[in-house]
């Protein structure tokens, strides 16, 4: 299963990539999640995209692909693996498809999670509250969800035009959501 999750801030991307990782027993990779340990971990990487990231802004390609690669070099994608947040703009598809053509495992298929502008600023608004995200505040969800419309909503294109999109309603509780991907993934003309 090697899988790209699209979807907008707030479309239930990490929730429902922890669930296919659990399902297909292949790794989670979260660009968002891997530069959060960075931070973290207050490596000069880490500290280089904090005030971006905090800002809603995109972190450097150059940046966010070093990590990934990284990340990849650990060797358990074997089996296979499902990539949340990564790639986010056009550039990125490509330096993707080079990075995963060299290692012999390119995109089999993506799942876009389709949820309305309206409910994803009432989710992050939620999740501002309970998780106390550095951008998960109103203006960086605003710069969030624009910078989605403008360089990652192209992605889907370049997904669909190599016939691997499948878009799944990300509405409904999270099971139910779940059932409608693992359905789209298990159905090869999905
Ligand atoms: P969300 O999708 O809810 O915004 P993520 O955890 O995927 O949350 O990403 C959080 C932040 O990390 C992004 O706003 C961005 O600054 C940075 N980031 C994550 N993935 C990428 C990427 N592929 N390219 C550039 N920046 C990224």
């Amino acid at each position: 299963m090697r899988l790209v999750l699209l979807g907008a801030p707030g479309s239930g991307k990490g929730t429902q990539a922890a669930l296919l990782r659990d399902h297909y027993g292949v790794p989670h990779i979260s660009t968002g999640e891997l530069l959060r340990a960075a931070v973290k971990a207050g490596t000069p990487l880490g500290l280089q995209a904090k005030a971006v990231m905090d800002s809603g802004q995109l972190v450097s390609d150059e940046i966010v692909l070093s990590i990934l690669e990284e990340r990849l070099s650990r060797g358990d994608t074997g089996p296979g693996y499902i990539l949340d947040g990564y790639p986010r703009n056009l550039a990125q598809c490509s330096a993707l498809d080079a990075l995963l053509a060299r290692l012999g495992q390119p995109v089999e298929r993506a799942i876009q999670l389709d949820v309305d502008a309206e409910l994803l600023i009432a989710r992050l608004a939620g999740r501002a509250l309970a998780e106390g995200r550095a951008d998960d505040n109103p203006e960086s969800v605003r710069k969030r969800l624009q910078v989605y419309e403008e360089q990652t909503a192209p992605v889907i294109d370049y997904y669909r035009h190599q016939q691997k999109l499948t878009a799944v309603d990300g509405v409904g509780a999270l099971e139910e959501v779940f059932a409608r991907v693992v359905e789209a993934l298990d159905s090869r003309y999905a």
